[in-house]
């Protein structure tokens, strides 16, 4: 019984710190704490050790986004209000949320 005890003692603080290293890298706490938690936090921490950090989309990488011109068909800047090849009125474009973003990626690769 005892040590059953000492190895959930030492079982459990060791998944709790492979969930709190994958949220430091930006990757799902709760699916890392179970990987630990059902295989081995040893498997747990290599893992967590091998996956690269997600980085978000950068607010620069965002604001530059391109839109199609309506008129030209022209690839220009979301945040232009004049088209610079056919040089028609545009309306801006608002970047998207860090949520939405999450969601759909890039703006650019769409
Ligand atoms: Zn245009």
């Amino acid at each position: 019984m005892e040590v059953i005890l000492g190895v959930l003692l030492f079982w459990l603080p060791c998944c709790i710190l492979v969930a709190w290293i994958a949220g430091q890298k930006r990757r799902s706490r709760l699916g890392f704490f179970l990987l630990s938690a059902l295989l081995s936090p040893i498997i747990g921490f290599l893992a967590v050790l091998a996956v690269p950090a997600r980085v978000p989309p950068s607010p620069k990488v965002a604001a530059r986004a391109m839109r199609k011109c309506p008129e030209c068909a022209e690839a220009v800047l979301n945040e232009a209000t004049k088209c610079k090849h056919c040089g028609s009125a545009l309306s801006p474009v608002k970047p998207p949320g860090v949520l939405k973003s999450l969601l759909w990626g890039p703006v650019a690769e769409r």
